[in-house]
């Protein structure tokens, strides 16, 4: 049967990280996949976490199946934390949440359930996105389209021709949107900005389906949300796919959720059964430990707060790093002006670098960075920013 099998090409991110393992050299350095890292170079288990793994071991009395859809407390702590009390009291009756396998698995349970009961949906990504958002979908059996996003000559976001192609997409179709931390530009729409989407969509009756995969690395966790609790105020119908793997550093123990937000409580109760149907014929029911994490932590009042002071040390440092990587450029003779990278948002910066270039830097240099450009702003330490300013530096030149 497998005769005629010819491999299928390497994920273009993941596949960077096995191409980083196998590389001798020391002084190698993997920028490619959205992994944070401390000033030493290592992802931690945070704090926070460790104690929540402490309690619930001591504690744990079964491990039977959690329900199809998770736990209740998950569901409502999750809701709490993208909607913020009040909106998630408004809320509550026409929200449902459903547990996943990380973000990806929040995406890919959105699309199923989009494919199975509305086929001819199309689902619009942003230009560019995350390198897997087309596959998801088309993986479904969706067809997918792409709406004008960013602007490279002034590395900023292009507000107009966005708003342009979403004005004319038909009623009824999908828009996905990065809930904040845009990967893979960090450029993300202002508050207004939001509101004026919010608008067209209302009016056109285009759903809004935000990734949020990065809440709290942004700018702060309720700020980041401010784009989504937007949305909210327009729009009768929203799907949110959130990821604890960043935030809370569970990356390995795939946890995040599908959040549906309809217009009565009825279509909540009824969407909640598909998504259901979904989840039984896929992964049947959620891992427990990644989530009983995250509801530890927040329903803890000291855990919550040492949580959120060790989100705030993640992005502190990553804001530090971007604004010395801009220095460390300039000092290794760099002449074009990368201060943009100062002001982008989350763990990407979108360096500008060509794909011939970025080629270079893994080939000369065995730096690992993704085609497009992207590089992991949370994996650069102070000691390999000069390796990487100066390879940068001899590739521009
Ligand atoms: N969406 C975006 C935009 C991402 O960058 C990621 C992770 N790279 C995800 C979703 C999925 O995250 P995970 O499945 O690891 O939780």
């Amino acid at each position: 049967m497998f005769k005629h099998l010819k491999p299928a090409p390497a994920d273009p991110i993941l596949g960077l990280t096995a191409a980083f393992k196998e590389d001798s050299n020391p002084d190698k350095i993997n920028l490619g996949v959205g992994v944070y890292r401390d000033f030493e170079g290592k992802t931690p288990v945070l704090r926070a976490v460790k104690e929540a793994e402490n309690r619930i071991l001591a504690n744990q009395e079964t491990k039977d199946y959690l329900p199809i859809d998770g736990t209740a407390q998950f569901g409502h702590q999750v809701r709490k934390l993208l909607f913020e009390q009040k909106l998630a009291s408004d809320l509550d009756n026409r929200a449902v949440t459903v547990q996943t396998p990380g973000g990806t698995g929040a995406l890919r349970l959105a699309a199923d359930f989009l494919h199975q009961m509305f086929p001819k949906t199309k689902v619009w990504l942003s230009e560019p996105t995350w390198a897997n958002h087309p596959k998801i979908f088309q993986a479904a059996g969706l067809n997918i389209g792409t709406y004008p996003y960013f602007d490279a000559t002034s590395n900023s976001l292009n507000f107009e021709d966005f708003c342009k192609t979403v004005a004319a997409i038909p009623s009824g179709d999908i828009v996905l949107m990065h809930g904040c931390c845009h990967n893979p530009t960090g450029v993300d729409p202002t508050a207004e900005q939001w509101r004026q989407l919010g608008e067209i969509l209302a009016r056109n009756k285009v759903i809004p389906l935000v990734d949020f995969a990065y809440q709290g690395l942004g700018v702060e966790i309720d700020t980041d949300a401010v784009g989504l609790r937007k949305l909210c105020e327009f729009c009768p119908d929203v799907l949110i796919a959130n990821s604890f793997s960043k935030n809370f550093g569970l990356y390995q123990d795939r946890v995040g959720s599908l959040t549906v937000v309809t217009n009565t409580e009825n279509e909540a109760q009824s969407v909640l059964t598909h998504l259901k149907t979904c989840v039984r014929t896929n992964f049947s029911n959620p891992p427990a430990h990644g989530s009983s994490v995250v509801t530890e932590v927040l329903q803890s009042v000291t855990l919550r707060k040492v949580w959120l002071q060790e989100l705030n040390e993640m992005r502190v440092r990553i804001d530090s790093i971007r604004r010395l990587f801009v220095e460390k450029l300039k000092e290794h003779g760099v002449t074009q002006d990368f201060s943009f990278i100062k002001e982008q948002k989350g763990m990407f910066s979108f360096s500008g670098l060509s794909k011939e270039q970025v080629a270079v830097l893994r080939e000369s240099h065995s730096i690992y960075i993704v085609d497009s450009g992207r590089i992991n702003v949370a994996g650069i330490t102070e000691t390999n920013i000069d390796i990487l300013s100066s390879a940068i530096a001899d590739v521009l030149a």
